[in-house]
């Protein structure tokens, strides 16, 4: 037997408020569907952690910006929901787009400051501002204890972390790793998008970034050489043209010139004309 899945709030509400009556605890995963390994990843670390695992599958109109793939993102909720039930999620929650933004709303939530300052930010105007308003709503609609979100969307985690910190919302969020292919591609569901030729292009992403990696670990500590050597990587695949390659403080996700403290190199690059991210968290000691 399956997970239930149901479309409205109401009923996550009842299941919810049944599952507490029983004593049990709240995991929420939330995703946009396509569901791959990386996902399943999240929703296992939830069953271990969490007596009622919940997934919320929601292709968000509002984090996609004028003119990228909201009306073609894969959309196969059979599929994803007998995926989520083989690694035990209990409830799985597919709403239209009404029932999280209903007509006449007008709330929004969005984190300011250097968090938002760089990396997809620019790139993605109003994006941000789409994810913490619907995890907001998703949020309160669950009441969980913990929500699962995955280190691949780095910014996002910590975008999503800073929100549920100023506002004092009672929840845990728990970082999951970047799962990859054999060859090291991050997992995505946009890697639908890649032709066969595209898609061995686009090892190219975490093979720049791990080189990099292997300078700091020889000790190169200059931002802008671990840049430089990361984007000359990517430069020289034809397939691949890059929007950005930023170090950042790791937390802060402000701006460094030196790393002396935990940093993530990061990256959005074009394959085709699929935007493809990824990153690397670099920190003194840390096993490669
Ligand atoms: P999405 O459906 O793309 O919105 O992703 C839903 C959640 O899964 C987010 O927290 C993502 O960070 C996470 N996720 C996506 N891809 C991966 C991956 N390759 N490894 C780990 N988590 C992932």
């Amino acid at each position: 037997v399956g997970p239930e899945v149901v479309k409205t709030e109401r009923e996550v509400r009842e299941r919810v408020a049944q599952a507490r009556a029983e004593g049990k605890s709240i995991g929420l995963v939330p995703t946009m569907g396509a569901l791959h390994e990386g996902h399943l990843s999240l929703m296992r670390r939830a069953r271990a952690d969490c007596e009622y695992v919940a997934i919320s599958i929601f292709v968000n109109p509002m984090q996609f910006v004028a003119g990228e793939d909201f009306a073609r993102y894969p959309r196969d909720l059979a599929a994803d929901a007998r995926r989520a039930g083989e690694v035990g999620v209990d409830l799985v929650f597919a709403p239209e787009v009404e029932e999280i933004y209903p007509p006449g709303d007008s709330t929004f939530v969005e984190v300011t400051g250097t968090l938002v300052e760089g990396m997809c930010a620019p790139h993605r105007p109003g994006h941000f501002r789409g994810v913490t308003t619907v995890c907001a709503r998703l949020f309160n609609i669950f009441m969980a204890d913990r929500a699962y979100f995955g280190e691949k969307d780095y910014q996002q985690l910590q975008v999503t972390k800073q929100m549920v910190r100023d506002l004092k919302m009672p929840l845990e969020i728990v970082a999951v790793p970047t799962l990859r292919e054999l060859d090291g591609l991050a997992m995505s569901s946009r890697n639908a998008y890649l032709s066969p030729g595209e898609r061995t292009a686009a090892t190219v992403i975490y093979r720049a970034l791990i080189e990099a990696r292997r300078q700091f670990e020889r000790g190169e500590r200059v931002a802008a050489d671990l840049v430089a050597s990361a984007t000359a990587i990517i430069a020289a695949e034809p397939t691949a043209r890059v929007q950005y390659v930023e170090l950042r403080d790791a937390e802060t996700l402000a701006l460094i010139e030196r790393v002396e403290a935990p940093v993530v190199l990061a990256a959005a690059v074009f394959v085709g004309k699929t935007r493809l991210i990824d990153n690397v968290v670099l920190r003194e000691g840390a096993p490669g």
